[in-house]
Order: C-alpha cells, then structure tokens, then sequence
C-alpha cells in the first residue's frame, strides 16, 4: 500500500506499564503509579457531583462548540470564546496544528529532549524538524531562534518542560516571542502551568493580545485529575484559532468531558490545594537527592528527573520490582535518570525508600 514513506519510520506512542500488568507479571499487591504525571489525589469531588446530576444521553452526539465549557473558559482566562479551541486532550491540539501548518517544505523548531508528540507529528506531516539542544536542562533560546528561517512553520516550547521540569521565566519568555516573526506560529505547552511558583506568571489574555502569533496549550489532564476523559484547550488571537477550526475533528470533546471539565474549573480550591501538595512533596525528594548526592533539576511541575548516573532502565526495573511504576530516562533523551511523578506524602516516602534501596545494593 502507498503509506507515507515517513510514516513507517516511527513506531506508536509507547506508554507506561499499566497497573494490572504489574500486578500480574511481578505478584505485587500494591503498585503505585509515578510514570504519567497524573494527579495522585484524582480530580474535584465537583465533577462525581455534577456528573451524577447532568442528564446525559449516550445516544446524542456531543455539542461540537462545547458551548458551555467554552464559556467557562472564556469567562475565566477573560479571552473572547473565539480565543479558544478543544481539543481530546492537548495531544490532539498538536496534532491539529501540526496539520495545519506543517508539510514538506516547511521546517519546525524544537527543543531536545522535550515531550514528544511534536517530533512525531512533524514527521507524519513530512515537515523538516530542527531540533535544538537544552541548555543546562533549558530552552536554548537564542539557539532556537538562530534556527528560524523563511520556510518555519511552527516553534514548540514546552514551559515547563517535559522532562526536565524547568521553567522559563515571564520576561525571557516575552523577549523571545518579541523576536519570532510574525508568521511562525509559537505554541506554547503550558500542560504544568498551574503548578509554577518560579515567578508571577503573566495573564493569558494579555500574552495573546500581545502575541497574535502564540498559542497557548492546556490540559484538564494534569493538575485537574481528568487524564482519563481527554481534554485540553488552546488560546490564541481569534484569527489564529479561525484558522486552525477547520483542521479539526467536529465532535472531538465528548459530552462527559466537557462537564467534568466545567465542575473542575470552578473548584479552584483544590487545585490550589494540589499545587501545594506538590511543593511539600517536591521537598521530599529534594532532600531524598542531596542526601543521596544525586543531581536533578529543580521542578516547576509535578515531577522530577533524577539522574543516578547508572542505566535508567536499571532502576526503572529495580523500581518496577518493588511496586514502583517510574519513568526510565532512557526513551526520553535522558539515559542515566528515571522521572517520577510526585506523589502523595506517603507514595514519595515509599518509592524514595525503594530508591535508597537500589543506591544500597549498588554501592554494596
Ligand atoms: C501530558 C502532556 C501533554 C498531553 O496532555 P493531554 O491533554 O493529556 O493530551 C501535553 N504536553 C505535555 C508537555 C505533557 O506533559
């Protein structure tokens, strides 16, 4: 058959174990899950809540608008509804602007290592990828834009970064979005924002003012506790997001989400509950690394990349054995750490014991 030649160099997206398989390959009771960067304290108790309330009829197709979410949306980030669009996850928001922009001829710029999808969308699209090195575990930025020609198409920056966990901060953000031409769309994935405390941050609205060539990608999938239903959103100038609607699926937010995603939103407590979890359990590993003399990058998300200076894969295993799900280094460009998801008090303590373990048994 006449696949797209590129197509048949990439293999699919390969995600961590699964709770059951672990369970059943290694006899384990208890696994704990630290290797997707999801919410260890699930999602608002809003959402059971609205959802046991909401009448939903299995049999009608979703409100395509997502009328109600969007103006929740709206109505929270202060941007017009025009300024938004859905998506199943942001997964598919890259996947849409990739199709509407990328092709052969044109190049896209990126970081590496950074999230993946970005690479691998470019490719089906038959774009050319220029990817450029972190820094110290940063965006190279200077270097980002060195790479910017007549034939770019689109500049993904991950703030913060998957799998770093750093952060550029609000001012060299904006010096380097001053500097993008006009006709490069930037999309900035923006999945671990609500958990950033290295600066004030900035208000969408005025970035996208400012920025009509920016979009902003976020996900109920992350802090929100939502990963299983699919949802994320991005914000832009109305014209860019005019232009991008076409390229997407008509009913591609179902009906369970965007009511979930509604009760979410309004229960800003929790997530201010959460992102302070997050720092108290980002401390515990902290310590858990100067104690232990283990490198990392300090993180403005909710999770953290040790390095071990062994193969990844070792102690992902070593982990894994132990009831710990983890994420080896070593399939996301960072082949001698493992990241991990920060847990609740209890998972941190637990898989930071297992991890004292293997440094033991290593040494010994
Ligand atoms: C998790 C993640 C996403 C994907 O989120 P979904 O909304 O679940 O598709 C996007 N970007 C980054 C950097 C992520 O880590």
């Amino acid at each position: 058959m006449k696949w797209k030649e590129q197509l048949l160099t990439l293999t699919p997206y390969q995600p961590g174990k699964s709770i059951d398989e672990v369970k059943r390959q290694y006899g384990l009771e208890n696994i704990v899950k630290l290797a997707s960067n999801e919410n260890p304290f699930g999602c608002s108790a809003k959402v059971a809540e609205a959802l046991k309330n909401a009448p939903i009829s299995f049999a009608i197709y979703p409100d395509g608008y997502a009328t109600d979410l969007r103006e929740s949306l709206a109505a929270f980030y202060k941007v017009a509804p025009e300024q938004l669009i859905l998506g199943n996850g942001s997964d598919n928001l890259i996947q849409i602007i990739s199709r509407a922009i990328l092709g052969k001829g044109v190049n896209t710029v990126m970081a590496v290592p950074t999230f993946s999808q970005y690479k691998h969308n470019a490719i089906i699209e038959g774009a050319e990828i220029r990817e450029v090195p972190l820094a110290n575990g940063h965006h190279d930025l200077e270097g980002m834009l060195s790479r910017i020609d007549a034939n770019t198409g689109v500049v993904w920056v991950c703030n913060p970064d998957n799998p770093t966990g750093t952060y550029i901060p609000k001012d060299k953000l904006f010096a380097f979005l001053e500097k993008v031409p006009k006709d490069v769309l930037v999309v900035l994935d923006e999945a671990y924002n609500e958990y950033v405390v290295a600066d004030e941050g900035y208000h969408v609205n005025e970035l996208v003012s400012q920025f009509e060539n920016v979009i902003v990608l976020r996900t109920f999938s992350k802090i929100y506790g939502l990963a299983s239903l699919r949802i994320g959103y991005g914000i832009a100038a109305s014209e860019v997001i005019r232009a991008l609607e076409p390229a997407r699926e008509p009913f591609n937010v179902n009906t369970i989400a965007q009511k979930a995603a509604i009760a979410a939103l309004e229960d800003q407590e929790f997530i201010q509950f959460c992102k302070h979890k997050n720092r108290e359990g980002l401390e515990q590993f902290y310590q858990f690394c100067q104690e232990s003399n283990l490198d990392y990058y300090p993180s403005q998300t909710n999770f953290i990349l040790i390095d071990f200076k062994t193969d990844g894969n070792e102690v992902f295993q070593f982990l894994l054995e132990k009831g710990y799900i983890v994420r080896s280094g070593k399939p996301l460009g960072f082949p001698t750490s493992v990241r991990v998801t920060v847990g609740s008090k209890e998972q941190n303590a637990g898989v930071i014991e297992a991890m004292k373990q293997f440094l033991a048994v290593k040494t010994s």
